[in-house]
């Protein structure tokens, strides 16, 4: 059974797709916790970004943050790109991807 983001790139569930291009999908998180939060992932299905493969799509994933960025005019004021990885980093879906969040201003230490 293919992952929920694996489904979503295949357009077997529906999202709000932000940015798309051969390697990526960029779609609206469900969930948002700030103005601008968007999920970036790879449309190959890699767990995370401790995983072997990740390191092939950080110039694909790199890419398509710029250009949303650029899009959402985030980059004044700012913006942060998280990823969460296991159970102790919070992560909920096991295919990797990017956390785009912007439009308000963020806190730091994340809880
Ligand atoms: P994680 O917890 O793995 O770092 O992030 C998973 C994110 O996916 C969460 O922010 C959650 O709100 C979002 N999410 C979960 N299910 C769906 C879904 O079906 N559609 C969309 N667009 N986002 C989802
Ligand atoms: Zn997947």
């Amino acid at each position: 059974m293919p992952c929920l983001f694996c489904r979503i790139i295949a357009k077997e569930l529906p999202a709000k797709v932000l940015y798309e291009d051969d390697y990526v999908l960029a779609i609206a998180d469900i969930n948002p916790v700030a103005p601008v939060h968007i999920l970036i992932m790879p449309k190959k299905h890699i767990a995370r970004i401790d995983s072997p493969e990740a390191i092939d799509c950080t110039s694909a994933l790199f890419s398509a943050v710029k250009q949303l960025v650029a899009l959402h005019n985030l980059s004044d004021p700012g913006f942060r790109v998280v990823t969460n990885a296991g159970h102790a980093g919070g992560q909920s879906v096991d295919h990797l991807h990017l956390h785009l969040l912007g439009g308000r201003q963020l806190t730091w230490p994340p809880g």
